[in-house]
């Protein structure tokens, strides 16, 4: 290889390791496989991604990934809005549509606080959150965070957050495995963590 071949594999294999649990080496590895076996896969590859960084932004309601100024669930005049249901990532709200426990609406962390790093609370998009709450119709939030360590500081800092507030505040009930991300709990459970929510907060200020 030149020296400029060089270069350019290189920067790749740098640039694969943006992907979340991927070192050094499976960058390498994934950087070798990509130009040896997959040459039109990883031009489809290039597309792809080009276009999502184009087309794809946060619903300016729940801030989930969305085409277009509002996500299909935002858009949807039938859901109950007095209801919004506070989860991590877009995949929790795909989760709980499959579920059919919820009619309301959703608003999308985007993250989880570290306990690992402190309570760093940049991690969650709190301000989108406010914004999204003022001259709404919002009367419960449903805290659907993981019972993990992470879900659970989360759940914290938002009950903090909503402490003197006048809504009303519950969380999914521990029928979900203690440690349990929500994406690994099946249909049956989820929806029985959200009929049977404890009450953290009545509403009123
Ligand atoms: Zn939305």
């Amino acid at each position: 290889m030149n020296s400029k071949k060089q270069d350019a594999f290189q920067r790749l294999a740098a640039a694969l390791k943006v992907l979340p649990n991927v070192g050094p080496k499976s960058a390498q590895r994934m950087a070798y496989h990509l130009l040896q076996h997959k040459r039109k896969e990883a031009e489809e590859l290039v597309d792809a991604l080009q276009a999502a960084l184009r087309q794809v932004h946060h619903c300016s309601m729940c801030n989930t990934f969305c085409e277009g100024g509002l996500c299909d669930i935002c858009a949807d005049e039938t859901r109950d809005g007095r209801r919004l249901m506070v989860v991590h990532m877009p995949a929790d709200v795909s989760n709980m549509e499959a579920a059919n426990c919820h009619d309301g609406l959703y608003f999308v962390l985007m993250g989880q606080i570290n306990t690992a790093l402190g309570m760093d609370v940049s991690a969650i998009a709190l301000d989108r959150l406010a914004q999204r709450l003022g001259g709404g119709e919002v009367e419960e939030i449903i805290i659907a965070t993981a019972f993990t360590a992470e879900g659970n500081a989360t759940a914290f800092v938002l009950s903090e957050f909503f402490k003197n507030l006048p809504y009303k505040v519950s969380r999914l009930s521990q029928g979900i495995p203690l440690g349990g991300e929500l994406e690994y709990v099946d249909a049956g459970t989820l929806a029985q963590a959200v009929y049977e929510r404890r009450l953290i907060k009545e509403g009123g200020a």
